[in-house]
């Protein structure tokens, strides 16, 4: 029998992504180049770039932009100017909010990567392998909104980071409390982001509007689907966010509480032994494992671990028994790819496979 999967292959999906120029719209360009199932054939940005040429809009950051990418021109953010019907959305918050409910309400589906609508009661906030299920709340966002297309969206990239390493032991030992000190990376402000000045040699304990996001999405994560809405997991978190001098990989020294609490050994088998959604498994972007799991004493490291499974894995390491609650773990990823871009591709990629298309014309 033919594999379906294959069959995308041969038609890909004509898929635009807004806000392209700037640190996560660079990242869709780059991981869109070679895509089986996505044809990037469009791209959007603000005023400042519309009319150029890709190549003469864009503070190109890593690799070589790819060739047929850099020709395009820049269009403008609007569903009159764009056709493709999948569209991934790297667009600065302050503009997203409008901008995205005028794609949804076209017809567009809308892979976010903005805050605006993550925590609202009929959008997803998924992570494929956490909780792909919760794109059932799109039949309610549809018909409660009127939107013939819809918005999904993927997390915070320092609360992806906790989620899939919390996900495994959630599932089997219930998170109750969460002490979360995180290290995030400077892309993490996009470009140009923190002044060289405030950073280099520096840590700054502040990052504005992280730790809420942080506290409240992870609920969401890792809330259950009742049919109708998603019901928050009982998970109560303390984010401490801190930006650093690395250029890619966000890592979070986490102690968690559980209803039952398991061995820091069996936490590690648990970890080992994850699989995530069998939905997600042979995904094009899927990596495998989600999680890898190092023994070193030293790991993880965002210079040495960042890119494994090509910017999709999370890398788990230092499980340990904590001394205030049960167990301390360090968890790290890839805040750009698995943290932004990569994750929605991921996540347009589970709705092709699971049929969540169907209804909305390629072309
Ligand atoms: P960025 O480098 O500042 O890029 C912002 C993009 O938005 C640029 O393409 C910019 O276009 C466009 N834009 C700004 N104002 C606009 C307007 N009025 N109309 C249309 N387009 C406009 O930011 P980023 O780091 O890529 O982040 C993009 C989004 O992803 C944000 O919502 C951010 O919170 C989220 N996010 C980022 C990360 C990360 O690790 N960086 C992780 C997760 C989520 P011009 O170049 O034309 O100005």
């Amino acid at each position: 029998m033919t594999n379906p999967r294959s069959l995308l292959a041969a038609n890909r999906w004509p898929v635009a992504v807004l806000g392209a120029t700037g640190a996560v719209g660079q990242a869709f360009v780059r991981l869109l180049a070679d895509h089986p199932w996505f044809d990037l054939v469009e791209i959007a940005a603000s005023e400042r770039s519309v009319g150029k040429s890709y190549r003469d809009a864009t503070r190109w950051l890593e690799g070589k932009m790819p060739e047929r990418t850099a020709k395009l021109t820049v269009k403008p953010c609007d569903p009159l100017e764009i056709k493709a019907k999948i569209v991934f959305s790297a667009l600065d918050s302050s503009v997203a909010g409008d901008v995205e409910a005028a794609f949804a309400a076209a017809g567009r589906v809308v892979l976010s990567n903005a805050k605006n609508y993550r925590m609202a009661d009929d959008v997803p906030l998924v992570i494929p392998e956490v909780n792909g299920h919760h794109l059932s709340l799109l039949d309610r966002q549809r018909s409660e909104r009127g939107w013939p297309g819809g918005i999904v969206t993927n997390a915070n990239c320092a609360v992806t980071v906790i989620a899939m390493a919390l996900a495994p032991l959630h599932e089997k030992f219930h998170v109750r409390k969460v002490f979360a000190t995180t290290m995030q990376a400077v892309s993490g402000a996009g470009y140009p982001g923190v002044a060289s000045l405030d950073i280099l040699g520096n840590t700054i304990p502040y990052i504005g509007d992280e730790e809420p996001k942080i506290e409240l999405e992870l609920t969401k994560l890792l809330g259950t689907y009742d049919g109708s809405r998603i019901v928050p997991a009982e998970i109560v978190t303390s984010a401490h966010a801190n930006r650093v001098a690395v250029e890619h990989g966000h890592t979070v020294c986490l102690s968690v509480q559980f209803e039952h609490p398991p061995t820091p050994e069996v936490a590690l088998d648990t970890l080992r032994a994850w699989k995530g959604d069998p939905a997600v498994h042979g995904l094009p972007s899927a990596p495998s494992p989600a999680i890898i799991v190092r023994d070193e004493l030293d790991r993880p490291q965002p210079r040495r671990d960042v890119m494994d499974g090509r910017g999709m894995a999370v890398t788990v390491g230092r499980v340990r028994r904590d001394n205030i609650f049960d167990l301390r773990l360090v968890a790290m990823a890839h805040n750009v790819i698995r943290g932004a871009a990569g994750g929605s591709i991921l996540n347009a990629e589970l709705m092709v496979a699971s049929g969540q298309l169907i209804g909305i014309n390629r072309t």
